[in-house]
């Protein structure tokens, strides 16, 4: 079991997640005869780590790594197959985390006016008297930049952003303490990328909210993060507050995808591929499921799984190289 990202006082957490797993089954069609019973993939395979109240702590690695597999569990849309998910500020029903997807215009029903939209949570939760709906309605599409005689439009009506700002409105809709995003950016031109990821810190900032976010972009992660989780089949490899993990990072994996980065002074782009392909899910590599794409893999590295270990700098890391002091790592100070 892994330790949780620290060091958070109990009293500051405001999420919580302990060994948490998603296996899906497989079985039968074309993979028949080439698995036995009970096989599955192990989506999220031990994952536990914690977010301070009103940080945002992102979750990054490459596609297929499990980052939206586990961001859809924080969120309530699917169920952890084992380990807890734990909330402090959420009611049981879990009301109060809501969730911002890459593509707006799929989580908007194309036949409601944006106003209809936006009020269904709060129609929903029964959270306002229906004279104080609309009125509440009109004050979120300011609070995203929009205005009140908006709610007449339909979603089709809107650019890609501003289609954005109704599914941010409308998540905000339903009074949340913690928000979910998945890629909010990822499917915007870069410009309109920038006014968004500006609008969510500015609501985080004026509403006090925690946010788990998601991307495969290292620098939106670098401008939205408090806290950076890095993900490779399903386990967390390294976690580190983010100028830790960008000014000293640690693991091998953590090393490659930033070196791979562009630099300040170019424009942010998606994480490009590390040398080697990304291993079969369904039959991970032994030990260290890095190893056969790691330079610095050996023997114990094939047959030994690391854990993730708390460093002398508050980050944890999971390899073996860097817990032996067989590759250097810098300890800075948080
Ligand atoms: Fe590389 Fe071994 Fe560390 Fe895995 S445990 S990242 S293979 S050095």
């Amino acid at each position: 079991m892994n330790a949780p990202y620290q060091p958070i006082a109990v009293a500051e957490v405001s999420f919580a997640a302990q060994d948490v797993t998603r296996h899906f089954p497989v079985s039968g069609g074309l993979l028949r005869g080439a698995l036995g019973p009970g096989d599955s993939v192990k989506a999220v395979d031990g994952v536990s780590f914690a977010i301070r109240r009103g940080e945002t702590f992102s979750l990054v690695g490459e596609s297929g790594c499990g980052k939206s597999t586990l961001a859809r569990l924080v969120a309530g849309l699917d169920k952890p197959s084992s380990g807890s998910l734990r909330f402090a500020d959420a009611d049981q029903h879990g009301h109060r985390i809501q969730m911002v997807f890459q593509d707006p215009y799929a989580s908007l029903n194309p036949r409601y006016r944006i106003g209809t939209a936006i009020a269904e949570p709060i129609r929903f939760q029964k959270l306002l008297p229906e004279a104080e709906v609309m009125p509440r309605v009109h004050e979120l599409l300011q609070q995203v930049g929009l205005a009140p005689a908006d709610t007449m439009k339909f979603p089709h009506e809107f650019s890609g952003g501003q289609r954005q700002r109704v599914s941010i409105a409308r998540a905000l809709a339903g009074n949340p303490t913690f928000l979910v995003c998945d890629e909010p950016t990822s499917a915007l031109d870069v410009s309109v990328q920038a006014q968004i990821l500006n609008l969510l810190r500015r609501l985080q900032a004026q509403l006090g909210l925690t946010c788990l976010f998601i991307s495969h972009n290292l620098s939106v992660i670098n401008y939205v993060s408090d806290g950076v989780g890095v993900m490779y089949l399903g386990r967390l490899v390294e976690i580190a507050p983010t100028r830790l993990l960008f000014e000293a990072s640690k693991h091998p994996y953590t090393r490659l995808l930033l070196a791979a980065q562009p630099r300040l002074d170019t424009r942010g782009r998606d994480v490009p591929p590390i040398t080697g392909e990304i291993p079969n899910p369904l039959n991970p590599p032994s030990g260290c499921t890095f190893h056969p794409r790691c330079p610095h893999a050996n023997g114990r590295c094939q047959s030994e799984k690391p854990e993730l270990a708390a460093q002398p700098d508050g980050s944890q890391v999971a390899c073996h190289a860097v817990q032996e002091r067989r590759i250097p790592v810098q300890f800075h100070t948080p």
